[in-house]
């Protein structure tokens, strides 16, 4: 079984909702994972910033707004009275739920609660809009199944276990529509996967159901070379490997969750990029192949500090890198890059939330100073040292623009480099012109 999963610009209007499901009516069974409406989140997240602030009017405005448009939409998408009275009914309850939450004192969990009816709003709709044109279409909650564990990770096993106990019931459908983002934690309350986080849970469906391919259905026809939104005449990538996407999507490259590709990668699942407007072109296909021999594409990823210790104590002492790391550890923040030298080390962080504690921490072993501000530039591609001069071509394009740090050598596929956000666009142009 295939797992498709739609974006939110994919199901942004009942128009797009409609060629969604003309695309996927191929008589083939499929689960389909569907992001809120484009547009949504944000709002929900608006709504619940308000009701911290303590701002209800504002908070109500903004449901008042999404209720009007969800009004509207549902009116164009469902022609019968029949659809359109259940959809509407069971909107109108969800709206009724956001402007309870609107009473409540602020909470990280109420803000939970308030940005999951984005993915429970687009799925009842779509559901409705299959079954409407006689498809044999059942909605799955995802809540039924997906669960993150204590550290906010999605608890595989679990997952499996209830996902093949949902589909048993409701497996007979042919097609099983779900909420991407949305999940339920260890203490079985609304959670999500972080933004972006429907393809994760595309992808984690498809490792849990051992599917034949993962296709990420999107508004645009693949991975491009370079960030599109900075860079213009980027180019769709063919075919790029688990490692060399996961690098991709870690280093910035909007088109996928940061770390959605692990559970692909984790059962050798195909992941397929795909475009909703453009059906009909190739994308980019993602499994365990790769080309030799090229620089495949360039991505960057803002809000990075750098961390930089300097000790004396550390030359020629053994011991030292391990004391440094394990401050990072007890502050649950995770290093990406770390560049060393005989008396200092510097590292890269893009978790800042405990910047303070650490860098007091880090005091007790050396002089400390760090710097906010950065971005990381990540150059993608078989990168084997073997392969020369593509490090030359990398530093040759960055020659005008400030380089803080240099990461290479820790993969095969990959070139890391630490510079200003401000110098961010201008190093993404100048890579975009050097290497492709
Ligand atoms: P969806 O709502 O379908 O999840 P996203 O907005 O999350 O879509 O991701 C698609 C967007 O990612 C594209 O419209 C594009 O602007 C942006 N993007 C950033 N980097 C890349 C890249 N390297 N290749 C393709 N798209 C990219
Ligand atoms: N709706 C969520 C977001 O906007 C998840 C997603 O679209 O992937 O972040
Ligand atoms: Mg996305």
């Amino acid at each position: 079984m295939k797992v498709l999963k739609f974006g939110g610009t994919s199901v942004g209007s009942a128009e797009r909702m409609q060629h969604v499901a003309h695309l996927i009516d191929d008589g083939v069974q499929k689960i389909v994972v569907l992001s809120a409406m484009s547009g949504t989140t944000n709002m929900l997240l608006q709504a619940a910033d308000y009701i911290k602030l303590g701002n209800h009017t504002g908070a109500a405005d903004v449901i008042n707004t999404l209720e009007r448009k969800y009004e509207n939409e549902t009116t164009i998408l469902l022609k019968t009275e029949q659809q359109h009275t259940y959809v509407w009914d069971k909107l109108c309850s969800m709206f009724a739920a956001m402007r309870s939450l609107i009473m409540q004192p602020y909470s990280l969990q109420l803000e939970k609660q308030m940005v999951a009816f984005g993915e429970q709003m687009s799925t009842c709709m779509f559901t409705a809009c299959l079954q409407e044109q006689n498809m044999d279409a059942v909605l799955l909650s995802a809540l039924e199944f997906m669960r993150i564990n204590a550290d906010g990770e999605p608890d595989m096993t679990l997952t499996t276990q209830l996902l093949k106990e949902q589909l048993k019931k409701h497996g007979n459908h042919q097609i099983i529509v779900t909420q991407g983002f949305i999940c339920l934690n260890d203490k079985e309350q609304t959670d999500n996967l972080k933004r972006g986080g429907s393809d994760y849970s595309a992808s984690i469906i498809g490792a849990c159901i051992d599917a034949e391919e993962i296709q990420i259905w999107t508004d645009i026809d693949g991975m491009h070379n370079n960030d599109p939104r900075y860079v213009e005449d980027t180019k769709p990538v063919p075919q790029l490997s688990f490692e060399e996407a996961a690098e991709l999507a870690y280093f910035g490259a909007k088109i996928l969750h940061p770390t959605c590709i692990l559970p692909a990668k984790m059962k050798s699942i195909p992941v397929r990029l795909l475009n909703t407007l453009d059906p009909a072109a190739p994308g980019t296909l993602i499994s365990n192949n790769y080309k030799k021999g090229r620089i495949e594409a360039v991505a960057a990823k803002d809000g990075i500090a750098v961390v930089r210790i300097q000790s004396d104590r550390m030359l020629l002492a053994y011991g030292f890198l391990s004391r440094v790391f394990a401050v990072f550890e007890q502050h649950k923040t995770a290093i990406d890059l770390i560049a060393t030298s005989e008396v200092a080390v510097s590292m890269s962080i893009d978790n800042l939330s405990h910047i303070g504690e650490i860098v007091e921490d880090l005091r007790k072993l050396g002089t400390v100073s760090f710097e906010t501000g950065l971005s990381i530039i990540s150059v993608v591609g078989d990168l084997r040292s073997d392969n020369l001069g593509f490090e030359a071509k990398v530093t040759d394009a960055l020659k005008d623009i400030p380089v803080r740090m240099i990461s290479y050598g820790g993969s095969d596929h990959n070139i890391s480099l630490l510079v200003r956000t401000d110098d961010k666009v201008r190093a993404l142009r100048a890579l975009s012109k050097t290497i492709f």
